[in-house]
């Protein structure tokens, strides 16, 4: 026992070395005698040492044992098991993970700590008019969610009672332990069994979260949405999410804008697209006509001779884009609207005219145009 050398002398720090120095050289030290590294006896046997000598001083409470009674009384007090168990080996698991990742088709994934959970990430659909996207809009939503218990404040023990720290992971939540490999003695590092990981145990669970110290509810926040928001943008508000493990972040919050489609604007990317109807005397002999726009109404002037489908096109009436000064327009579409009931004065107005033209009208079938016989019907 005394022949065993000094875990400081292992490491190559000194005796009163911070925890990042011991972090440091351990790393530096284990990279350089893994026995993925070096095949050989003395490689494999100086690894096992480090491993301990970390296991050992990266635990405060075991340095101090040690440092007190060193090895002596210490394996006294503690077997090789107790000396791994809790020991922080999650830095290995960052070293060393992705070469036995390949070795033991991902077996040695237990070597990483599992550790305290982040909240999930969740998604809320926000539903807006087309006007409403073009504005922006600034509106309390209703988030259900996973909160903080507010009877336990997130213990998870009854009232007038506290957890303990749990006895087989020594609180730490995870539990190590030793197994064999092709390369000698590695050390499993895994969630305690025992408290799932939390490190206490509840004897007297909270009533409200059955211990769990989180609840299902609802929470209410404000959201923005930018004006010329497009459909289906996702807006991010960090933390808004589930609320994770003791010790561990929120997920985040993304509220997705859902335009419902409208009846009279049809949108594609920040400009706009309107059908008008114009009966063919405003379009015969152009016109003022006041045309709706996301913006407000506005007056459009239609020359004279305009044909039916004619798009025209008002700047900067479109939507607002959302990263920059630019503007969408906004593109009129003309639909002529051909009088269905006419008056015997009107009629015989529309005959003189077609005569003038040198259209021949006939009295049943309407107007038709010289030399073109088309046949049409009426779906
Ligand atoms: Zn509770
Ligand atoms: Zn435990």
């Amino acid at each position: 026992m005394t022949t065993k050398k000094d875990y400081y002398d292992i490491l190559g720090v000194l005796k009163g070395a911070s925890d990042d120095e011991i972090k440091k050289s351990y790393r530096k030290l284990a990279m350089q005698y893994h026995p993925d590294k070096n095949d050989s006896q003395e490689a494999e046997e100086k690894f096992k040492e480090i491993s301990e000598a970390y296991a050992v001083l990266s635990d405060s409470e075991k340095r101090a044992s040690y440092d007190k009674f060193g090895h002596a009384g210490f394996d006294n007090r503690y077997s090789e098991e107790d000396i791994f168990r809790g020991a922080d080996f999650s830095d290995f698991g960052d070293i060393f993970g992705d070469i036995f990742g390949n070795i033991f088709g991902g077996g040695f994934g237990g070597t990483r700590t599992r550790g305290p959970q982040r909240g999930a990430d969740l998604q809320y659909e926000l539903r807006l008019t087309l006007e409403e996207a073009y504005a922006g809009k600034t509106t309390e939503i209703e988030v259900p969610k996973i909160i903080v218990c507010d009877k336990c404040s997130g213990t998870g023990a009854k009232e007038g009672t506290v957890a303990k720290a749990c006895a087989e992971c020594r609180g730490s939540g995870t539990v190590s332990k030793t197994i064999q490999t092709p390369f000698g003695n590695m050390i499993s590092q895994s969630s305690c069994p025992t408290c799932r990981g939390s490190g206490r145990i509840i004897t007297s669970p909270c009533l409200k979260c059955s211990g769990k110290g989180k609840v299902r509810s609802t929470k209410k926040m404000s959201v923005a949405v930018p004006a010329g928001a497009p459909n289906g943008m996702r807006l991010r508000y960090p933390g808004d999410g589930n609320i994770g493990d003791p010790g561990a972040p929120a997920g985040d919050l993304y509220v997705v804008v859902r335009i419902a489609p409208d009846n009279y604007f049809a949108r594609e990317g920040d400009d706009v697209y309107v059908h008008i109807d114009l009966n063919f005397v405003q379009a015969a002999l152009g016109t003022e006509t006041t045309v709706k726009t996301l913006g407000g109404d506005v007056v459009m002037t239609i020359p004279e001779g305009t044909q039916n489908g004619s798009t025209f096109r008002l700047k900067g009436k479109g939507f607002p884009h959302v990263n920059s000064k630019a503007v969408g327009d906004q593109y009129v579409t003309v639909n002529l609207i051909t009088p269905d009931k006419l008056t015997s004065e009107q009629r015989g107005m529309l005959e003189d005219f077609a005569k003038s033209s040198g259209f021949e009208a006939t009295t049943k079938a309407g107007v038709k145009k010289k030399g073109k016989k088309e046949k049409w019907r009426i779906f």
